[in-house]
């Protein structure tokens, strides 16, 4: 119910009023400094010492506070607990009551943490994508978070980079559904609910093309790459209904993203209509300094303001010098009030000014059966089985198992990256999962690799080796030059290997690493990435065939740090050395080229038939659309999920197109010797690619659609695009 009293003063409190008439009642009132603060993002906020700043309407946003009440402890400097009391400061305390937006990293989980984002984009699941989206958004809004800075989205083809950990994979179609799909997790329907956070497609645009896979470096890449490739996603997640984007530490081309006028302002916001929150990143636009396109923060704060930048994340530049830009005449007025604009946008559509504090008593976010549900889903689908000799799933039979190396008992080190409030005493080991399914059965050494692993090895019959990363060793600002395992780690399974007996290798790891010798090595090699609270139900399950593998690898593994990149999106050359599919032919001289383990591969515990594809009918007009039919057999004596893949390849366009992307796919069970026909709807316009003059066109003329269980198994059919059909 509105309060009557508080209308007449504040109209714009008068819920039943439209989101832009608030808008435009509220900034008629706020002076040119208090639109201005409405710009400013700080990294922490602490109630005592910003009171005033927050008083007088010069803080908008902080993005690491977390927990609604009782704040005197920091956590490595952030005040927890403040919340509220900074909130009542905002509303109660400044002129015009505007609320304070709290954000935060809340990447794969907030508690409850599920898999790295490469994790569950093994998944291929969008609806396991979107309930880890809401299990997060619930938990997080607990502790008052009505942000949060996910999806990313960033499209690499380089696990050198450490951040591919937090994408959703190689591929735009894939990466824009799951992307979708989170984004529906975070903000639901209406995005004022309860539960509910705003999400953030981040990081606009080009980040994953870091030159040599080093984090935050250069960028060169052309419109019609970006617009083919590295926009898709982020347009899947504003049509979606993103209410945030964040911009990239990248220049594209020589302009850094943060002055990027023409893809931020011009594409983003202009050609899309995207009317959320442009939120820089991190000392984004302080970075222009860096990058040497600006002299200082006040050129910088220009610069960025015109790009399209709205919420400046703690450079200070705006809130330092917006307000004399403006007054000088060298920023328009009205590029300050666009920003504002979507500023308070967003705060009306979360519904901050009818329920700004967060305190909920009794509510808590401790991870429940029902969360640890999703999790389990979650982390089952990130287990990849890349190799299996027969000796996976372990059963009766398999007699003693040691389960070693160093992720047995580190719950901590199976949450992965960016995962501020995850813990790891809430995480099931691998060792304490093992243990309660087969208890004498299986040893599980201390963590560390030793010559003690050999001599308990040689005792076992069967040995599970942990290996991988640490999530320290992927995420921000973690690259690296060699994509082989950590140090040591192969002189041990080497070791192991040579006492004869079957090794099952499962490799956590934040990116596609070079698993060549492993896979020669071991038995079964099973990728999981970093499975999150999960971790130990989801393996035991796995490896004991209480669940049928299921995951399949949303990036290309390559065959050694040298080859990359090595990706689905690789595009013809003039000369036909086919990178996917040539296995004898090498484009280098020392070294073949075609994938160590192709994107969208995945084994199960059975083996699976795939016919010929056909269509219903082989032309289409350019409006046009077919129904695409494949038959899969379950040949085996095991049930199976199997993901049915179907990719596109464009043999003649405007320009280069990848050999081939994957359009669509369909998770599929087959119960054994069962066989099923599954249908794909084909619409021309996923034909649709962007031409010379960087607008979007379907052909006429040939496709090919290609079935089959990964990128590299595929069988086509040739379908016609006609007009005149
Ligand atoms: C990262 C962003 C993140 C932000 C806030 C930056 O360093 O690039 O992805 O959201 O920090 O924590």
């Amino acid at each position: 119910m509105t309060d009557t009293t508080a209308t007449t003063t504040r109209p714009w409190l008068d819920a039943a009023l439209p989101v832009e008439e608030r808008i435009d009642l509220l900034m008629a009132e706020m002076t040119l400094a208090e639109k201005v603060g409405q710009t400013h993002q700080v990294a922490n906020i602490d109630p005592d010492a910003d009171a005033e700043t927050i008083r007088a309407g010069r803080i908008s946003s902080s993005l690491y506070a977390s927990g609604a009440t009782g704040g005197n402890e920091r956590d490595e400097g952030v005040l927890v607990g403040s919340i509220d009391a900074a909130q009542r400061h905002a509303v109660e305390g400044s002129r015009l009551g505007i609320p304070l937006l709290f954000g935060r990293d809340v990447i794969h989980g907030h508690r409850t943490v599920a898999p790295i984002p490469l994790g569950l984009a093994a998944s291929f699941d969008p609806d396991i994508a979107e309930r880890v989206g809401e299990v997060a958004a619930r938990e997080a809004a607990v502790e008052g978070v009505a942000w949060t800075f996910a999806p990313m989205v960033d499209i690499s083809e380089e696990p050198r980079w450490g951040r591919v950990a937090e994408s959703l994979g190689e591929t735009p179609v894939l990466s824009g559904r799951l992307a979708a799909s989170l984004v529906r997790g975070f903000q639901g329907s209406d995005p004022s609910g309860l539960d509910r956070i705003a999400a953030c497609a981040k990081h606009f645009a080009g980040y994953g093309l870091a030159a040599g896979g080093r984090d935050y470096d250069t960028v060169s890449v052309g419109e019609n790459t970006l617009r083919n490739l590295h926009l898709r996603p982020f347009k899947a997640a504003v049509d979606a209904g993103v209410m945030t984007v964040m911009a990239a530490f990248n220049d594209v081309d020589g302009t850094p993203m943060h002055a990027h006028e023409h893809l931020v302002r011009g594409v983003l916001k202009n050609e899309w209509g995207f009317d959320g929150v442009v939120v820089a990143d991190w000392n984004g636009i302080g970075q222009i300094v860096f990058q040497g396109v600006a002299a200082d923060n006040r050129e910088a704060a220009a610069l960025a303001i015109r790009a399209g930048v709205d919420l400046d994340m703690v450079s200070g530049a705006y809130l330092a010098h917006l307000e004399e830009l403006v007054e000088s005449g060298e920023v328009e007025l009205a590029l300050v009030d666009d920003a504002v604009r979507r500023v308070l946008r967003l705060k009306f559509r979360l519904g901050l000014f009818e329920r700004p504090y967060a305190a909920r008593p009794g509510a808590t976010n401790a991870p429940t059966p029902e969360s640890r549900e999703v999790a389990l889903r979650a982390a089952q689908a990130a287990h990849v089985l890349v190799k299996n000799d027969g000796v996976l799933p372990l059963d009766r039979d398999s007699g003693t198992v040691l389960l070693s190396g160093p992720f047995v008992d580190d719950g901590e080190a199976l949450l992965g990256t960016w995962t501020l409030d995850g813990r790891g005493e809430d995480v099931v080991s691998p060792g304490s999962a093992l243990k309660a399914r087969l208890g004498d059965r299986v040893e599980v050494s201390d963590g560390r690799f030793s010559d003690r692993t050999l001599q308990q090895s040689r005792r076992a019959e069967r040995t599970v080796m942990l290996l991988g990363e640490h999530p320290s060793r992927s995420g921000e600002a973690n690259s690296v030059t060699d994509i082989g395992l950590p140090h040591g780690q192969l002189d041990v399974l080497r070791a192991v290997a040579r006492l004869g007996k079957p090794v099952v290798a499962v490799v956590y790891t934040g990116r596609p690493l070079d698993l060549g010798e492993v896979l020669d090595l071991a038995a079964a090699v099973v990728v999981v990435w970093h499975p999150g609270v999960e971790a130990g139900t989801a393996l035991a399950s796995i490896l004991l065939g209480d669940v049928e593998p299921h995951g399949r690898l949303p990036m290309t593994f390559p065959l050694s740090s040298g080859h990359i990149p090595t990706s689905t999106h690789q595009r013809p050359t003039g000369r036909l050395i086919r990178a996917d599919v040539d296995h004898e032919e090498g484009r280098y001289l020392d070294a073949l080229t075609y994938p160590r383990l192709p994107f969208g591969l995945g084994l199960s515990y059975t083996t699976v038939d795939y016919a010929a594809p056909t269509v219903s009918t082989s032309t289409i007009p350019t409006d046009g659309s077919l129904t695409l039919t494949v038959t899969v057999a379950n040949t085996g004596e095991r049930p199976c999920r199997e993901v049915v893949q179907l990719y596109v390849r464009d043999p003649v366009a405007q320009v280069t197109r990848p050999l081939v992307e994957l359009t669509d796919w369909a998770l599929v069970d087959l119960a054994p010797g069962q066989s099923r026909e599954v249908t794909f709807e084909v619409h021309a316009e996923q034909f649709a690619y962007t031409g010379r003059d960087l607008t979007a066109r379907i052909d006429e003329g040939e496709v090919v659609l290609l079935t089959g269980p990964d990128s590299a198994r595929l069988q086509p059919v040739t379908i016609t695009v006609r007009n005149d059909s």
